[in-house]
């Protein structure tokens, strides 16, 4: 049988296709295997573990058992690379990360799967059809938290990868599986495993694309803007502040809003800040806190702040110190016609910072997952990440160029399943993305053709 992608000639791909179609029912258990460890995302640097580390544990046997060799490892506090993703200090108790490795014989690229474990939360439970942590199957679809987003991509990297070891081929590079926590919140766990050496020649995160390649990704800036006021009793005039009277802080944000309204809407215009495959940088105001009386002027307003930037926006280092300036001077140059915010200026503070991310649409890997993907019926394009995911990570800190690729992340009317009740997995779309992993693993690890 012919090779496909420039696979070795020796591989019967087909055999490989067919054989992972045969092990559908294999997909589905594991599937349902990983849903039924709850690996809710944590908020914060103190949420106590759930069954992050059975699930490792769990997927590590497996993969040792089909031939890899496989370390679950947890990051102590400090072990991760200095980097403003992350709280500083931040540790992984019962957060293990896992990272395995099928050797390959030699002359050969290295390939990796890198997945994240962690699922966001399954609330409001009670509107669910069925219960989110024990995957049902109906109508041709998994239902349960995760099975889209990503423990489905997880399931077919492994179904994937020990396909090709039970059919006895032996790739020329390795083949690499990262399961990784945290990518919800911050990005920690794949940030960890970096900390800890791992990369490849190139990688593949099955998060949902539906079966598009996804090489360009925006970063993300969190952080948010507090305006000062005076407390005073509101049913009387405030007064005038330069004499003790009161200044409402609530309403002292309205132009600071209006300001970064004004931002957004100036990136959205300038043809600089125009992307091939990403939306436009944007800011959204998402969270608003102010007051501490309804019958007092507040004396305090904060808004939490979305940021989302492109590649070109970033800083020399490739992060966010331009974009983080630019907000502040405008904001500053908006308001400094009112004295009050001209003499209390507005206060920003930035915490959470994910990189953006663009891999060469020529880069190989790209070009064999498409090839894939088209001979399994689709028609794949290429296209950007309006979100972030960890193979911004990996391509930006760990010289590893990584692109998304996984199954339908779409309901029929186009609308997103991830994230939301009844979230669920075409069961097709599930062996359509393992087959894909399978043949552009062969292909990858496939020594590189000699530079003519
Ligand atoms: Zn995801």
């Amino acid at each position: 049988m012919s090779g496909v992608n420039g696979a070795s000639a020796s591989v019967d791909t087909e055999a490989v296709l067919a054989a992972i179609e045969s092990r559908t029912d294999d997909l589905i258990a594991l599937t349902s295997d990983l849903v039924g460890f709850d690996t809710t995302v944590r908020g914060d640097a103190c949420e106590k573990a759930r069954d992050e580390a059975d699930l490792q544990e769990y997927l590590a046997a497996r993969l040792r058992a089909a031939g890899a060799t496989a370390d679950v490892f947890t990051p102590k506090p400090g072990d991760l690379p200095a980097s403003p993703q992350t709280p500083p200090g931040l540790g992984f108790d019962g957060r293990p990360q896992l990272i395995a490795r099928f050797a390959g014989t030699g002359g050969g690229r290295s390939l990796l799967f890198n997945g994240h474990i962690d699922v966001v939360s399954a609330e409001p439970r009670n509107e669910w059809t069925s219960n989110p942590f024990v995957a049902d199957v109906r109508d041709g679809r998994l239902y349960g938290r995760g099975t889209c987003d990503m423990k489905g991509g997880i399931a077919a990297a492994v179904i994937a990868a020990e396909t090709l070891a039970a059919l006895g081929i032996r790739l020329p590079g390795d083949l690499l599986i990262n399961t990784a926590t945290d990518e919800e919140w911050n990005g920690a766990g794949t940030l960890a495993s970096v900390g800890y050496g791992v990369r490849a020649d190139a990688a593949i995160v099955p998060e949902p694309t539906d079966l598009d390649v996804v090489t360009a990704q925006r970063g993300i800036l969190g952080g948010s803007v507090t305006v000062a006021g005076v407390p005073g009793h509101a049913e009387y005039p405030p007064g005038d502040w330069r004499t003790g009277g009161a200044v409402n802080a609530i309403e002292k944000m309205l132009p600071v809003l209006a300001a970064l309204q004004g931002v957004r809407e100036g990136w959205a215009a300038d043809k600089a800040h125009a992307h091939p495959l990403l939306p436009a940088p944007s800011i959204v105001p998402t969270v608003i806190k102010g007051g501490e009386w309804w019958v007092t002027y507040p004396a305090s307003c904060e808004v939490a702040l979305d940021v989302t930037y492109l590649p070109v926006q970033a800083d020399a280092g490739g992060w966010a110190s331009r974009v983080r300036t630019d907000i502040e001077t405008a904001v500053a140059k908006a308001v400094s016609a009112d004295p009050w915010l001209a003499a209390h200026p507005p206060a920003f503070a930035w915490d959470v910072e994910l990189p953006p991310a663009e891999v060469d649409q020529g880069h190989p890997l790209v070009g064999f997952l498409l090839d894939t993907a088209t001979r399994l019926g689709r028609s794949p394009r290429i296209l950007g990440e309006p979100s972030w995911t960890d193979a911004a990570t990996l391509t930006r800190l760990a010289d590893t160029p990584a692109v998304c690729l996984g199954p339908t992340a779409t309901r029929p009317d186009g609308s997103p399943t991830l994230h939301t009740i009844d979230e669920y997995i075409e069961i097709s779309d599930l062996v359509a993305t393992a087959k894909t992993l399978a043949l552009t693993a062969l292909a990858m690890t496939a020594p590189a053709p000699a530079a003519s």
